[in-house]
Order: structure tokens, then sequence, then C-alpha cells
């Protein structure tokens, strides 16, 4: 044991920082970067002025000191330097990329979704022919319905396809947008309108997710800026009646993507709020499709993960039932690093961050998928390690029950099956 230069005795260690960082507690506002030494996120910190100034004298403090950076008490975090450690811990994998030219008859493919597959032919139902249409595709094409949508118009309105696991449901919404529809597959019938509200529809997909709860098919979508329900997508019933009053308020956040756990009984939203901040938030699926209407607004289980300033619409995917990997390592957007964060829904605690993976996220099993410009990339969750690359292949969605990422390009259904 030694006095360190923070001035407690302790075991010295860890990391460094510079002399204007010293003592965290009187130090609140200090602005700094953390510099990576390869390893891992290990970093020494360093103020934004010795870092500009160069060569910056660092001296070691103890863990607690480093800790109120760590936990965001103290300093304002400016950015990273240098290189963050990645580690391969290379797994055999089958990098074949199959392409499956598509058929004149689905026109211009806007997007696709998975479809249950029982004949061993993967199946998604596309919204093609420019957006006007729903056909089923598993190597031929089937014609399912028109798709009409209310007109609207914003910079950002990109049309995008939803479906039920069991292939009963669509919904075609606009993201970035207000409104959308969701549609029977069987009869080609529209059972439920869209509409999100007018309230700053430009920042945030349209919010919308199909889940299953106690034996039967609910969608979740939101119905006004700070408002998210639950309805029968075969009836159009709302199932998450409720008055906000001036005693009891709606959630007061901005909702964006919807995720369900693969158990189906947490919820993630990758909502905004007034700064503006992204602050990803889960919940209890089975408690508020299970009765409580408010889970969605003050409800017991809802919590928020973290906080980052001017970002959200960013990657994020549930890893087995109840870890949630969030992308981007940072609390600005202009101070990120291309990683993942992994939560626990059920406590909210932080298990783990790696850097490494960037892109749109996929998980199976114990793997998370990464969709990098290069192409995708492999990684255990629970050590951060890369286990494999598909190189070249950028994959936008996921087949679950297939085992199949997949993606769209020059005309081709591109799939690789994990
Ligand atoms: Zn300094
Ligand atoms: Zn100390």
């Amino acid at each position: 044991m030694e006095t360190l230069a923070c001035g407690h005795v302790a075991h010295p260690g860890g990391r460094r920082v510079c002399p204007h960082m010293l003592r965290p507690a009187e130090d609140e506002d200090v602005s700094y970067v953390r510099l990576l030494n390869g390893h891992n996120l290990d970093a020494d910190l360093c103020c934004t002025d010795c870092d500009q100034a160069g060569d910056p004298e660092l001296s070691v403090i103890c863990e607690g000191c480093v800790a109120l950076y760590d936990d965001e008490e103290s300093g304002y975090f400016d950015g990273w330097r240098g290189d963050p450690g990645i580690t391969d811990r290379p797994e055999p994998v089958d990098t074949t990329v199959t392409a499956t030219p598509l058929p004149g008859e689905l026109g211009t493919v806007v997007d696709f979704a998975p479809l249950p597959s029982p004949d061993g032919r993967t199946a998604w139902l596309v919204l093609g022919r420019g957006g006007r249409w729903l056909l089923r595709f598993d190597g031929s094409c089937h014609k399912i319905c028109r798709v009409r949508i209310p007109t609207e118009t914003s910079v950002r309105l990109r049309q995008r396809l939803h479906t039920s696991a069991d292939g009963r449901f669509a919904a075609v919404v606009n993201d970035f947008g207000r409104f959308g529809r969701v549609y029977n597959l069987a009869s080609g019938k529209a059972t439920l309108d869209i509409d999100g509200g007018t309230y700053h529809t430009d920042q945030a997909p349209l919010s919308l997710i199909f889940f299953r709860y106690a034996g039967r098919t609910l969608v979740a979508h939101r119905s006004d800026w700070d408002r998210l329900d639950i309805s029968d997508p075969e009836t159009g019933q709302l199932l998450t009646t409720r008055e906000a009053t001036s005693e009891r308020r709606l959630s007061g956040t901005f909702h964006g993507a919807l995720h369900v756990s693969a158990d189906g009984r947490w919820i993630a939203d990758d909502s905004w709020v007034w700064a503006p901040a992204g602050i990803p938030r889960v919940w209890d699926l089975r408690l508020w499709a299970g009765g409580n209407a408010w889970e969605s607004d003050d409800g017991p289980s809802r919590r928020a993960l973290c906080q980052r300033d001017y970002f959200w619409n960013e990657p994020m995917c549930w890893i087995g039932d109840s870890l949630l990997a969030i992308s981007g390592l940072g609390r600005d957007d202009e101070a990120m690093l291309p990683g993942v964060r992994i939560f626990d829904a059920e406590t909210g605690l932080e298990l783990n961050s790696f850097a490494g993976p960037g892109g749109a996220l996929f998980s199976a099993g114990m793997r998370l998928y990464a969709a990098g410009a290069d192409g995708l990339t492999i990684w255990d969750p629970f050590t951060g390690e890369r286990t494999g690359t598909v190189p070249g292949f950028v994959p936008t969605h996921h087949h679950r029950e297939a085992g199949v990422l997949a993606a769209i390009r020059d005309g081709h259904l591109l799939t690789w099956r994990y």
C-alpha cells in the first residue's frame, strides 16, 4: 500500500490521470478524454487541455477515484483517443452466402420480413412493387394483398414491414412518419389503422412490434408521441384503455423502435427525451399485456438503462431472454466508440461492454452478430471476444425460425445460415 496521487492510501495499479483530474469530487466539470491503451476498453484519463497540449503527465490514482468518472458522477466526457483492444477467439464459420435472384413479379422491394416456413423453404413476406403490394416469397411468388397507407410527406419517411411470428399478421408503417396499417394475411383485410400522432414524428421510427402473450398474438404500437398501446391485430380492439389526467400522466418520453425478448417477457424502447437525449428503456411485457395498461408509462418494472445525448435510432437486440445489447460506447453522439453495452433487464445493471461490433445487431443462441460496413462479425457477448467474420455480407434482416440472416442487394436475396 502506498499514498497515491489522489491522496488515498491504496494498492497502485489501475489507471492514470493528468494533474487536473486528481480529485474528481473537486473537479466535477472538468472536460476529459480517455486514452485507450489497446487492452479492451482500459484507458488513462486526461483533461481536454492536457490532451490538446500533448504528452500529458500522468499519475496513478485509486480505483475508487477512477470509478467516479466511470459512473458519470464527475467530469464531462469529451471523446476517445487511441484504439481499443479486440480479442479474437476464432471458431469455425461457414462463410457461404447464398444469392437467390428475385423474380420480376416482386417489383421494387421496399422491405421484407420473416414468415413461418413449415415446408423447409425459408419464406418471407415482401413489401414489393414499390410498397404497394404484400407478396409471399419462398422461391416462388404469391400475391397476398394491396397496401394502402394514407399519404404523408417527410424527408426521412421510410416504409417498414413487420410480421407476427405465427405469420398471421403484418403491419406496414411509415418510419419517421405518422401512419401505418395492420393486415390479416389470410383475408388480406386491414384490421387496425396506426396513427402515431404528429409531434416530432420525423425523429424516430414508428414504434410497432408483434408479440405473443398467453397464447395470443398482440401488437404494441405508438398512438401518440408519448403513448404506446397494445391492440388485438385480429379485431383492432384496444387493450390498454386509459385516460391521462393531471394526476396521472403518460410516459412523457418520445417512443422509438421496439424490441421484444425471445421469451416475450421484456420489451425495450429506443426512446428519447428533450435535451435531446436517447434513453433506452425496458419494462415487463407480461405485466403490461397482463393488466397494467400504465406499465409503459410509469409501471414498477419500467427502467431507463442509460442516457446518450443526441444519440438514439441506434441498433439494439436481445440476447437470450433478459440481456439487451445496446450499440455505442459513450455519452453523446460526438464521443461514441463502436461497440456494445450489455444490460440485464431484470436489474437494469450493465454487465459488460466491449469495443468492436458496429452496424445492425442480431443474436441467436450464445452469439451476437454485427452487420458492420465491411461485413458480418460474430461475437461472444459474455466475453467480448470476436469468434468469426463473414466478409462482405451486411445483413439487414433475421429469420429466426430458419436460422438465417439476410439482405437484398442488386436484385438478389442474400442469405447466410448460422
Ligand atoms: Zn490536465
Ligand atoms: Zn483515490
